[in-house]
């Protein structure tokens, strides 16, 4: 196995550092290190990150191969930074049973490019009635540990306070798409002026906030972990907050384009602006922004969510929710949070990479960058100014809400247990 020797990197932005890539960990930290037949890294100017981990990732594999696969979406998340993505379940079928989310784990150890960590879903075929073998799946190969029904929020009461209950007894995690279902039918943005303005039917912020009161709530009372998928909304963060002033397990992500992008764009009527839940106002990012940096927001989590584009290309109601994400997350975090000066490197690492892993519970992804861990890591040039061109991405979809916008920085390599997956900004 080949090893490389990184020369003069800042590690979470400190001073500049050589760092040993050997056996698959860090081998050696120092100033001037040399190391017979490794391969030289010149990281002059650039920051070292451990390894990116999302904790919401739709990789569409199996059924939806024309969007995305567990090759492509990897490959996306290696040249986005990420060593380890969580793989959403609604799939064709979706991740219900052992057989699937083994499929999807195995797909993961093939492609070689990042850790696929499978979510299992809540209900069986995610329709919220009859829960799903969770004990089974996290009894599977693939050690399911994160339960989600994203892309349908599990409003039963009933069935949330049993899954929140069973998941106990193996250290599991239920993440909630929180969406009061009767409150967003037929919504298409979000509701506020805008939408009264544009005559598009609204998804009022209530519709998001009622939920997670509801289920921070019945997590604290069944003394089970919750997390909350995708905040959006300022009130929202205020729930949270007082739920962990509380002392209750309660963890929650934000995506990239909830924290730089607001529901002013749809007045375009682009539906590659269309996602769920929507794009809100000013004073909601502002908010989330706020939240992410004081810790009230655990993680960035993707929602990397591809679409061909026949389901984008349309008009505005007829379009799918979702944009891709993997790509650009550090980009638009390094713009939101650290040229804002919310958060310095040392945060970013926590936010996307140690934080993240410690909710998944993946014990060898999000360590420190230290002498003997596991060499999963990041080498990104903040210096890097230019437009996104879509076609550069690896991803097999194009639905990006970035294409032609400046957007600071750059991965220029990543490693996963010490081997190289990208280089030079190339996927190895
Ligand atoms: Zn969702």
């Amino acid at each position: 196995m080949t090893s490389y020797l990184i020369k003069n990197a800042r590690i979470l932005g400190g001073e500049p550092q050589d760092l040993l890539l050997k056996d698959g960990v860090i081998a050696a930290i120092g100033t001037r290190l040399a190391e017979d037949g490794a391969t030289v890294v010149d990281a002059e100017g650039l920051i070292a990150l451990p390894g990116l981990v999302d904790l919401h990732t739709h990789l569409r594999e199996p059924g939806r191969e024309d969007a995305e696969t567990v090759l492509t979406g990897t490959r996306a998340a290696a040249k986005g930074g990420f060593t380890a993505v969580h793989a959403m379940a609604n799939t064709f079928p979706v991740a219900d049973t052992a057989g699937v989310v083994e499929q999807v784990w195995r797909l993961g150890k093939e492609s070689g490019y990042c850790d696929v960590q499978p979510v299992g879903a809540v209900t069986i075929g995610l329709e919220g009635k009859q829960l799903a073998e969770l004990g089974t799946m996290a009894d599977s190969a693939a050690s399911v540990r994160v339960f989600s029904d994203d892309g349908k929020c599990v409003d039963d009461a009933v069935i949330m306070r049993r899954a929140l209950e069973y998941v106990k007894a193996f250290g599991g995690v239920i993440a909630q798409h929180a969406q009061e279902p009767r409150l967003t039918e037929g919504a298409q943005m979000n509701e506020g002026a805008v939408s009264g303005e544009l005559g598009l039917r609204g998804w009022p912020a209530v519709a998001e906030e009622s939920i997670i009161a509801r289920d921070v709530l019945l997590a604290a009372h069944v003394g089970s972990r919750l997390h909350v998928c995708h905040v959006s909304t300022a009130g929202s963060v205020e729930i949270i907050r007082w739920a962990k002033s509380k002392g209750w397990d309660v963890t929650a992500e934000v995506t990239p384009h909830h924290l730089l992008l607001t529901d002013e764009l749809v007045r375009s009527y682009d539906p590659v602006y269309k996602v769920n839940p929507p794009l809100r106002t000013e004073a909601d990012v502002l908010a989330l922004r706020e939240a992410l940096a004081d810790g009230t927001i655990d993680a960035v989590a993707t929602d990397h969510a591809p679409h061909p584009s026949e389901d984008k290309d349309c008009e505005w109601a007829a379009a799918a929710m979702g944009m891709v994400g993997l790509e650009t997350a550090l980009s638009v975090v390094q713009q939101t949070m650290v040229e804002t000066g919310l958060m310095g490197w040392s945060d970013v690492a926590d936010r996307m990479s140690a934080r993240p892993a410690v909710i998944g519970g993946l014990t060898a992804q999000g360590r420190p960058v230290s002498v003997d861990e596991p060499a999963n890591l990041v080498l990104v040039d903040p210096a890097y100014r230019g437009a996104v061109n879509p076609d550069s991405f690896a991803t097999r979809s194009r639905n990006t809400p970035y294409r032609g916008r400046d957007l600071p920085g750059r991965v220029v390599a990543t490693f996963l247990r010490g081997r190289a997956t990208v280089l030079d900004g190339d996927l190895v």
